[in-house]
């Protein structure tokens, strides 16, 4: 069996860890890159949002080196996402490939047809226990130390002395974190990325502006998709607070939610006077994130969304009576295979220079 599996997030520097334990070999598609996204707007039908056609592209150059199994996402019904994973399988097999494909319903299913995926089809006489610790491992090991080694990175890239300093060691983190078997290796992984990182200069006395990002969830955390967005801001002297990371999300959707302790039960009450019902995606994260980053005193929100992403134009719509209450300023940036990188960065200078009149008249 070879397997390959889009990038979503850093998730498969724990896929890759957790098959190559069983013997199995994955196939990591290439970073996403222009190649990918032509791949997934020649092949997707006109019109569908940016996260379809990123992550149909990654399947088809998986696909293209060899892979037999395709791992997919799968969700509630009421975005597009409720019909991603039947629509990639059936572009896939039109295009000819020969695969067997496995999808993710994080909500009907979530992590135990991970579980039962490994035991009934690639290690069915290893105990449950062990399985289970694996993917343990993966998630609240990995992929949660990804997500803090990120937020740091944030951190670091609005105060260090050398621009792009904290980029470059950021970039060697999934490879490093991948290769960490067990425990030992991955708290010696850990210490020395957050040694390289804090052995940066920096300047301690610097008030960075601050920002939240916020919007739909895969261009927020996938930086092909926002042009490295977060990049951009901390070169600028910006520290970015994105709301969403997946391990946030995920320990949030699995356990704390469901007994009515998650931070979504914040965002709900927060977004409730403005948009009273969920229209699905993350529009009421979108919405209520921007009254709770105000009330922590932000200089400024940048709200990210794919070209035609119903959720997230709702929320856009509610935007301009929420920043009116609340006095806080939102760059909408809507990502497409169309956006061009000049005006993208003319637009951050500009928001940036915006955000740092205001609080020097607020200062004044
Ligand atoms: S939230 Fe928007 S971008 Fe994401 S799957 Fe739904 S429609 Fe597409």
């Amino acid at each position: 069996m070879k397997i390959t599996f889009p990038h979503f997030g850093h998730t498969g520097v724990a896929l890759e860890t957790l098959f190559s334990k069983y013997g199995v070999e994955c196939i990591v598609p290439p970073q996403s890159n222009k190649r990918t996204l032509s791949l997934g707007v020649k092949y997707s039908p006109e019109g569908i949002c940016l996260p379809y056609k990123v992550l149909l592209g990654n399947m088809i150059e998986g696909l293209e080196l060899g892979a037999d199994t395709v791992i997919d996402v799968g969700g509630p019904g009421l975005c597009r996402l409720g019909y991603y994973a039947k629509l990639h399988e059936s572009v896939l097999r039109n295009m000819g490939f020969d695969f067997q494909m496995l999808v993710f319903d994080w909500q009907e299913q979530g992590i135990i047809s991970l579980a039962r995926f490994i035991r009934d089809l690639i290690a069915p006489h290893t105990p449950w226990r062990q399985v289970i610790a694996d993917i343990r491992f993966g998630l609240f090991g990995q992929l949660v130390l990804m997500d803090e080694l990120e937020k740091r990175v944030h951190w670091v890239r609005a105060r260090e002395v050398d621009k792009g300093a904290a980029s470059a060691i950021w970039r060697t983190a999934p490879g490093r974190v991948a290769a960490a078997r067990d425990a030992a290796s991955l708290k010696k992984v850990r210490q020395d990325l957050f040694a390289e990182l804090d052995a940066l200069p920096r300047n301690d006395e610097a008030r960075p502006l601050k920002v939240a990002l916020l919007g739909e969830f895969f261009v927020a955390i996938d930086p092909f998709s926002n042009m490295d967005l977060e990049e951009e801001l901390g070169k600028r002297g910006v520290e970015v607070n994105r709301a969403a990371y997946l391990m946030n999300w995920a320990k949030a959707w699995l356990f704390l939610e469901a007994v009515g302790l998650g931070h979504g039960h914040k965002v709900k009450r927060a977004a409730n006077p403005y948009l009273k019902r969920d229209v699905s995606g993350d529009a009421m994260q979108s919405v209520g994130e921007i009254i709770l980053h105000h009330k922590e005193d932000y200089d400024g929100i940048v709200h990210v969304l794919p070209f035609t992403c119903l959720p997230e134009i709702v929320a856009q719509n509610v935007f301009p009576k929420v920043t009116h209450d609340y006095q806080i300023p939102v760059l909408s940036l809507i990502f497409d295979e169309q956006m061009g990188r000049a005006g993208f960065l003319t637009r951050i200078e500009a928001f940036v220079d915006l955000m740092e009149r205001r609080r020097w008249q607020r200062a004044s």
